[in-house]
């Protein structure tokens, strides 16, 4: 049996004081050792967030690394600064990194080696535009994603990889994908990483759900066979969080 992993992507919110706020508020309403728990948060609140969530259930996770061990990189953070934060998590790939900050499955591919080379689980995120949706295209292009980004991962490290399947169309609109397409999607994914690897790396791997999860949808969503926990933005900034870390006992 797979372990959920709910993971909260705080985007560029949260002052450091304000991180440290957030979570006082929010670790004793996720307290719950059934399902992993991860607050991904902006590089600067990383090194206080780690102190402030010491003695709870929660791990800490970055929103972006760079693929180089150190050096003249402007701006970047290196795998060695977060590891020696306390960093266990690192999201790679979100669209929205893709769209803003011309990230491609290539360089995603380069930062996943880099991750687990550090010891550093990557939640690498995967979806497709509404366009691409209506064109019928969606799990190919997702698949061409998965491919590429598991380039190189072998399937020992692919077991312990966290993928997130994140259509476009539903982050930070509201609009939630329903249960059967979300589940259609990662049962694909998860077909895609058998191809790839074997049965037992893609009954090992872990697919979340991110796209405007709450805590009403997370229960449906959660329940479904290929749908191992979610990547969850707005709602991961507010008590409802704690909601969707306890979807059991809604
Ligand atoms: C995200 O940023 O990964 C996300 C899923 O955002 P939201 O939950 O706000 O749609």
């Amino acid at each position: 049996m797979r372990k959920k992993i709910i993971a909260g992507n705080w985007k560029m919110n949260m002052t450091p004081s304000e991180a440290v706020e957030l979570v006082n508020t929010l670790k004793p309403l996720v307290d719950n050792d059934e399902v992993d728990v991860v607050f991904c948060v902006p590089s600067i609140d990383i090194i206080p967030v780690v102190e402030a969530v010491k003695g709870s259930n929660i791990q800490v996770g970055a929103e972006n690394m760079y693929f180089e061990e150190k050096g003249a990189y402007t701006g970047e953070i290196s795998p060695a600064m977060l590891t020696d934060a306390g960093i266990k998590y690192v999201v790679l790939g979100h669209s929205e990194r893709r769209e803003y900050f011309a990230e491609t499955s290539g360089t995603v591919n380069k930062k996943m080696l880099k991750a687990f080379e550090h010891g550093i689980t990557p939640i690498m995120c995967c979806g497709e535009s509404l366009e691409q949706r209506e064109q019928g295209v969606t799990m190919d292009f997702i698949r061409q994603q998965v491919k590429v980004g598991f380039q190189g991962v072998t399937a020992e490290q692919a077991k312990t990889a966290v993928i997130a399947y994140e259509p476009i169309w539903a982050i930070g609109t509201g609009k939630t994908a329903t249960t059967q397409q979300a589940q259609e999607v990662c049962k694909g994914i998860r077909e895609c990483i058998a191809e790839i690897y074997d049965e037992s790396v893609a009954e090992a791997i872990r697919i979340q759900y991110g796209g405007s999860v709450n805590a009403e949808t997370a229960p449906d969503l959660f329940a479904q066979p290929d749908i191992d926990g979610g990547l969850v933005g707005g709602a991961s900034l507010k008590p409802d969080f704690g909601k969707i870390v306890q979807y059991k006992q809604g």
